[in-house]
Formats: structure tokens, C-alpha cells, sequence
């Protein structure tokens, strides 16, 4: 701290907060995180702008982010806009051609270029893509097919990420992707951001959503559960703890750190820069989970 009068408290206080980020800039420079942007944190315009800036702030210190989205509520919008009737199958929404064309176009030209527009906005320097760029992802139809232009990821390609990262460029890619015949399907954006990040091998995945993190009880965000093993993590899928949409984050954060990323992360993203807050402070926040027993984290 400087003992000189000229300068305030806030301005000592900048500066040491500032210097206390050295190391962890130092560890995550030239590293790659990958960022499943969705929930709250996409939809309410101060969040918005929190993660803009903050991937901005991650992008200017060295570290690559790629951000991977879903759609949000504006999907359910333009299908209802266009009196797409939504099908369902065994409870679960049926992609047929017309649905799949809205989803490509909300997902690929507006939502993708909104997340793009903002970042550039706070002096971030995005660039848009989907499965289709670069051949970056390849879908395969999900299931038996009875579910439509549903897909899983079959192949990431990440060729066409590396000039982009290594030029200070942050990607934000849409969870669109081909199959092997040129047909678009819809992927679960958490699951498309696992497998990115395993063939990217990152440093973190980090998944935004409106939860604390895994909870031990669905309801209680007190009976949250700070860090898990993979294996910790596979018996809160079997044992139903992990339930519903935490269930494709669960499985994809297994599956990323089973093929080589160091930490998954699901973070609450209703809390403004939660995103700084776990890479830049050893506590972290959220659910952290890891391949195996290691320090416990506080
Ligand atoms: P997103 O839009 O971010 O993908 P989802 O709604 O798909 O979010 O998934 C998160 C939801 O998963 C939570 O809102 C919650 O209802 C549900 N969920 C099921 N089991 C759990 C659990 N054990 N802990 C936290 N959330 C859970
Ligand atoms: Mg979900």
C-alpha cells in the first residue's frame, strides 16, 4: 500500500486486487477455457455485459476463451411467431424440418450474433461459427431418430480455432452441426462445449447456468456440492441426485475430464462475474469437478 495522501483508498485497493491476479494470469495465459454461455446470465442485459466483460478481460490477459451456446427462451419465441406447433415424443420435443430450420436460423444468425455484437461492443474481438465452419463439428442423429434433427456430437474437428485463439480472436460457436450427410441438427450446447473442450484439451470447462452448482437436494442451494471425483460424480447421475438439464452437464463434464481437461466447472451465472471469480480466486464457486482425489478446495 502506498503511504502517499495523493492516492485513495479504492485506487490502493484497485491496484493490490489487480496485483494479487499476477499468478493466476501467469498459470492461465496461453490456455484454453471453454464456456458454455446459457441461463440467466444470457437473458438479463447487466449479466449480459458482466460476461462480456469478462471474457473481454480474459481474452486481453492471454487466456483463449471459446464460448459455446444454446438458444435460450428466443427459440420458443420465433417457433410460436411462426405457429410452428411444438411435437412431442415420450415428453420430450420432436425436431422436424420446419422446427430445425427456425433453431439454425434464431441460433446461428441472431443469438450467435448478439453474444458476437456485445463482445465487440466492450472491445472484445469475437468471431461467430458453427458446426458447419471449418467442418468444426459433425453431428450423428440421436437415438433410434424418432426424435427428429436431434443430434450428438460424432466428430470435433478444431483446426479452424487455433489462428482465431492464437490471434487474440474470442470464437462463439452455435450448437448446430451437420450430420454426415450436410442435415442440420440441434445439439445440447453443454454437451457440444464438453466435447470442444476435450479436443481443444483445455484447461477448464466452464458451464454457466441458474443453479448454485450440483446440489445434494435439488431445492436447497445450501446442499451444494463444492467439489466432486469423476467417479463421485457418475453415482449422483445413477443415483438420480443429478436430475433433468444437470444431467447432459454432469455427463459432459465427466466426459471431458476423462479425456484429459483438468477441471469442470458449473457455475451459478446469477451471480455477476462468476466467471472471474472462479479463475481468478483459489475458492472458486460452484461445482468443481476433477478426475480424481486431489487438495480440496476451500
Ligand atoms: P441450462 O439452461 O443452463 O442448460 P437446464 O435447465 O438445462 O439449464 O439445467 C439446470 C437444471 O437442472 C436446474 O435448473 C435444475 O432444475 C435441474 N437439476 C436437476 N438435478 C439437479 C441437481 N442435483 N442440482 C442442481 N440442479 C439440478
Ligand atoms: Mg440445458
Amino acid at each position: 500500500m502506498s503511504g502517499d495522501p495523493s492516492v485513495s483508498a479504492a485506487e490502493s485497493l484497485r491496484v493490490s486486487v489487480l496485483s494479487e491476479a499476477l499468478p493466476y494470469i501467469q498459470r492461465f495465459t496461453g490456455r484454453r477455457i471453454v464456456v458454455k454461455y446459457g441461463g440467466a446470465a444470457m437473458v438479463r442485459q447487466d449479466l449480459r455485459e458482466a460476461v462480456f466483460r469478462d471474457l473481454t478481460l480474459l481474452a486481453c490477459v492471454g487466456v483463449q476463451p471459446v464460448v459455446v451456446h444454446g438458444g435460450g427462451p428466443e427459440i420458443n419465441q420465433w417457433l410460436s411467431r411462426l405457429q410452428i406447433e411444438p411435437q412431442f415424443r415420450e415428453g420430450l420435443r420432436v425436431t422436424d424440418t420446419d422446427t430445425m430450420d427456425v433453431v439454425e436460423m434464431v441460433l446461428v444468425a441472431r443469438v450467435n450474433k448478439q453474444i458476437v455484437n456485445g463482445l465487440n461492443q466492450v472491445g472484445g474481438r469475437a468471431v461467430g461459427l458453427s458446426g458447419s465452419d471449418g467442418d468444426l463439428v459433425r453431428a450423428r442423429t440421436w437415438g433410434d431418430g424418432t426424435h427428429g434433427l436431434v443430434g450428438d456430437v460424432a466428430a470435433v474437428n478444431p483446426d479452424v480455432l487455433a489462428p482465431l485463439l492464437n490471434n487474440g480472436y474470442i470464437p462463439v460457436i452455435s450448437s448446430v452441426a451437420p450430420n454426415v450427410d450436410g442435415r442440420m441438427h440441434n445439439i445440447n450446447a453443454d454437451t457440444v462445449a464438453g466435447e470442444l473442450a476435450a479436443a481443444l484439451q483445455a484447461e477448464k470447462l466452464i458451464l454457466l447456468t441458474d443453479t448454485p452448482g450440483i446440489l445434494r437436494q435439488k431445492e436447497d442451494p445450501a446442499s451444494l456440492i463444492r467439489q466432486l471425483t469423476l467417479s463421485e460424480a457418475r453415482e449422483l447421475i445413477a443415483t438420480d441426485v443429478v436430475q433433468g438439464g444437470m444431467t447432459p452437464k454432469t455427463r459432459c463434464c465427466i466426459r471431458a475430464l476423462a479425456q484429459g481437461v483438468a477441471a469442470a466447472h458449473i457455475l451459478d451465472g446469477r451471480i455477476p462475474h462468476s466467471l472471474l471469480l472462479e479463475v481468478f480466486t483459489d475458492a472458486g464457486i460452484g461445482t468443481m469437478v476433477v478426475a480424481g482425489p486431489s487438495g480440496l478446495r476451500a
